[in-house]
């Protein structure tokens, strides 16, 4: 029996196949031509902040948040560039959370990790945790 991956589209929550990215078909045609008025701007403008892109191109910040975390707009290229703090908000242009914001995970987990010593069988918990982001 073959296992056909399936999963609703995060943007338009049709059902689709899940492939490399994690979008349906009409969506990632959409986020594609996204992309093109975004880097067309960007070309002429590299260091144009999130706003400013957004505002130049119509292109939703959600839109270009995700163009940067998949790293089609690399931050290393772009200065102005920035997508929020998966935690609290604030801009980033690293990994998923502001550097407080993973100290205090990473305490949270280093906490986690120390009552698992105590308990072994815990482990899940941590898991559970990272999983969930
Ligand atoms: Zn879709
Ligand atoms: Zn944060």
């Amino acid at each position: 029996m073959t296992m056909l991956k399936v999963a609703n589209c995060p943007k338009c929550g049709k059902v689709f196949q899940m492939n490399l990215r994690s979008l349906c078909q009409g969506c990632q045609r959409e986020l594609d031509s996204e992309f093109d008025q975004c880097s067309a701007y960007l070309r002429d403008n590299r260091k144009a902040s999130t706003e400013a892109l957004s505002e130049a191109t119509g292109v939703p910040v959600q839109r270009i948040y995700t163009l940067i975390q998949d790293n089609r707009l690399p931050v290393s290229f772009y200065p102005g560039l920035t997508y929020p703090c998966k935690s609290c908000g604030s801009p980033i242009r690293q990994q998923k959370m502001c550097t407080p914001c993973r100290v205090r995970i990473i305490s949270d987990v280093k906490d986690l990790e120390n009552r698992e010593a105590r308990d072994r069988g815990a482990g899940f918990q941590i898991r559970e945790r990272f999983s969930r982001g």
